[in-house]
This record gives C-alpha cells, structure tokens and sequence, in this order.
C-alpha cells in the first residue's frame, strides 16, 4: 500500500479535478478557503445553495431539529416529512410525495413508477424516450436514461429502455413512439448540457403526444425546480403539467434531499416496492420545509426573476462587447457561450481571481449564483469575469 502522509487529498478517490485548497467558511454569496482567501461563488454547490452559504434560516432550522429528532425511520411519520409533503402538493399540480436523497434518487424513482404504472395501465409498457445531451444522474440506470456522451460506453451493460431522440425535436419524438413506450422524460432546461431549455412548442406538444399515446410526462427539475428560473417550477412557465417530477438539489439548500412527486393517477407504488433508509427523515424534511417557505416569501421569486435579468443582460452586453456567442438560460440558470474561447480556462482563471463559476461544456460558461444573490454581487461578478474574457 502506498500513502502519501503529507499529501491530504490522498486518501479519496479521485472523481474529479480539484484545486488543492479546502474551503473552510461559507456566508450567502462568499466562501472562504484555508489560506483565508475570498471567494464570490456562483456555483453554489451545483445550483444547490438556494439561500447561499450558511443562511440562518437553515442554520436555525437544523439546530432547532437536530435537538428535537434526527431520525426515527422510514417505518414510521414524523412531522416535518408531513409538512414538507404537504407544502410541495398544495404549492405544485402533484398530490402525492416521496422523499429521497439525492437527484439521481428521486428519477430513478421516477423510472420505476412509469415501469410499474405500465404494468398496470399500459400492458407493461416500460420503455422511456429520453434526449441527446440530458443528465439524469449517476447511478446505473439514471446513467443509461442520460443522454451524455461520456456515459455512452461505460459501465456496461446498461439499464435496457432509454430511447434518445435530438432535443426539441417533436417529430422525433412521435417517431420514436411505440407500443411499448411508457414516458416521456425530460429537463425543461437541460443544465449539464450546457442550459438549453426546451421551447415552450416543444413542451407543448410533449404533454399532447402523451396524452395521444397514453404516456407519462416526467420533468426531471433537480436543476430547474425550487425558484432557479423565476418560477417555483419551470413547468409552471410553459403552461403544461407534467405527470411526474423529480427535484433534488435546490430543494435542500445545501443539504442531501430530493423528491419524487406525481399525480394520484401516477401514485402506484405499493408497500415494499420503493423506500430507503434516509428517506423522509425529519433533519432534511425540515430544511427543506424552510426552504419553501423561504421561496413562498411574498416577492422572493419576483427577485429572482430581477436578477435573472440583471445578470441576462449584463451577459448580453458582454458578449455584444467581446464578441462571445450566445446568452441562454431563465431566471437565475443562465449560459453564456464564449464563442472561440475556452470556456474552462475562463473558469480557472477567474477562480484564480476568486470567482467560482462553472464550464458545462467547452465553449459555455454557466451562473447558477444563490436565489437571494444581490445586484451588486452580480456587479462583482460581472467586473472579474470581464477582466478574464479580455484576458484569456
Ligand atoms: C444534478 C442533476 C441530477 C442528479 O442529481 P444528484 O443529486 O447529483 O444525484 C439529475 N438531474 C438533473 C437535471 C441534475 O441537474
């Protein structure tokens, strides 16, 4: 066995590139590592940080449930799991709720529920069209629904019945259509893709193939879900409703839950055929809770949207300016493409200048700030950011 004492990143296994610093403190946009350096952070943990860095609302709620209950088992109700289910269904067009830990979670949950729902409603139809460039996960099957390239041969085999079609390609999606297709299921915006939505057309006619063919319509919202683009969920922007819907990373804000919800017709999981030991347990229903009362603040989510086109625009100029590509995105989920410039060494270079922003793709930088970002951290933002374009 070889260790390396002295070098403390030894020990874990190696996932992703990482700078050799530890982050130590966080506060709403800022985080702070071990050499005490300053960071303006508009990643926020993948989109995950609703309310910023340490928010005293979290921070009061954990403190407060933490000495109340942490865990008495998914055999048994607790009272934030109660609230946090009923606060999703009466501020969403879903009626049932199940509680889970992590994105890829929640959706392959969604999975099973369409599959069991075939069985019954459909002839055991399991089949599930999914698209060219989604991200939906990491384990085995949320990996085969993907439609990312990298995942495309490893880990093989892979989970049989993910049919991928182009985005936003309606008639490929009819085509792909057969007796045996159960669901459709897609990201409004697809984020790791680099944040390209979907158009309100195209939405449109998911919901009216599905309904044609005796299909589910699942929107998995882990990255569009819980106020990221202005809406509380992005469905509610394209005035369709989806069957089912995954949310995850916003929906915790920072901490480890995710939700599985659909409507009663769809709610056909029966005892012993789904659960989890961590799931829908009282520490994390109950940030979570506090998190969509946060959102539910009368004008939380006209802010959002305020910002959303504080920043749009700002990008739009920048790239007018530089000559970049184009600006895509809703609410506070937005891309800028960088045209000829490498979208990754922007990113490295600003966090050497102490912005944390992320490159999804080689020519697209993507902003993901906290929800209650202020106009002049954008303004901070926007000033470093503008200094690494001109300077790359
Ligand atoms: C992040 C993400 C996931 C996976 O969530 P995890 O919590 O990492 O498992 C799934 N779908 C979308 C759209 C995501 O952005």
């Amino acid at each position: 066995m070889q260790t390396d004492t002295a070098n403390p990143f030894h020990h874990l296994m190696q996932i992703a590139p990482r700078p050799k610093i530890v982050f130590e403190h966080g506060s709403g946009s800022w985080l702070t590592d071990n050499h005490g350096k300053r960071y303006l952070d508009f990643i926020q943990g993948w989109a995950v940080n609703t309310l910023g860095h340490c928010p005293d609302a979290i921070t009061q709620t954990l403190a407060r449930q933490a000495s109340q209950l942490l865990n008495a088992s998914p055999a048994y109700y607790n009272r934030p799991l109660l609230e946090c289910a009923e606060k999703l269904v009466r501020n969403s067009v879903f009626d049932q709720v199940f509680f889970a830990n992590s994105g890829a979670e929640a959706n392959e949950g969604a999975i099973k529920l369409a599959r069991k729902w075939g069985q019954i409603h459909k002839n055991g139809a399991w089949k599930i069209i999914t698209f060219h460039n989604s991200f939906h996960g990491r384990t085995l099957t949320t990996m085969a629904a993907s439609g990312k390239p990298a995942f495309a041969a490893i880990f093989e085999p892979k989970t049989p019945g993910f049919n991928k079609v182009p985005f936003n390609d309606a008639e490929a999606v009819r085509h792909a259509i057969d007796a045996e297709t159960v669901a459709i299921m897609l990201e409004p915006i697809q984020g790791e893709a680099g944040v390209v939505p979907a158009t309100s057309e195209f939405m449109q006619m998911l919901r009216k193939l599905a309904d044609e063919h005796k299909l589910l319509l699942i929107c998995d919202e882990v990255q569009t879900g819980m106020g990221r683009t202005g809406e509380l969920f992005a469905y509610q922007g394209y005035g369709i409703e989806p069957d089912i819907m995954a949310l995850g990373k916003g929906l915790g804000g920072g901490v480890p839950i995710s939700a599985l919800l659909a409507k009663q017709h769809a709610c056909v999981f029966q005892p012993g055929e789904q659960g989890g030991t961590y799931n829908g347990n009282p520490l994390m229903t109950a940030v979570a809770s506090t998190v969509m009362e946060a959102l539910l603040q009368p004008g939380f989510l006209i802010q959002v949207r305020k910002r959303g086109e504080q920043l749009r625009a700002a990008l739009t100029t920048l790239s007018q300016q530089f000559g970049l590509g184009e600006v895509r995105g809703k609410g506070l989920l937005l891309a800028l493409d960088t045209g000829v410039l490498d979208a990754a060494a922007i990113a490295k270079a600003c966090f050497e200048n102490g912005l944390l922003l992320n490159a999804p793709q080689a020519h697209t930088l993507r902003f993901m700030p906290a929800l209650n970002v202020t106009e002049d951290e954008i303004t901070r933002m926007l000033a470093i950011l503008e200094t690494r374009v001109t300077g790359s």
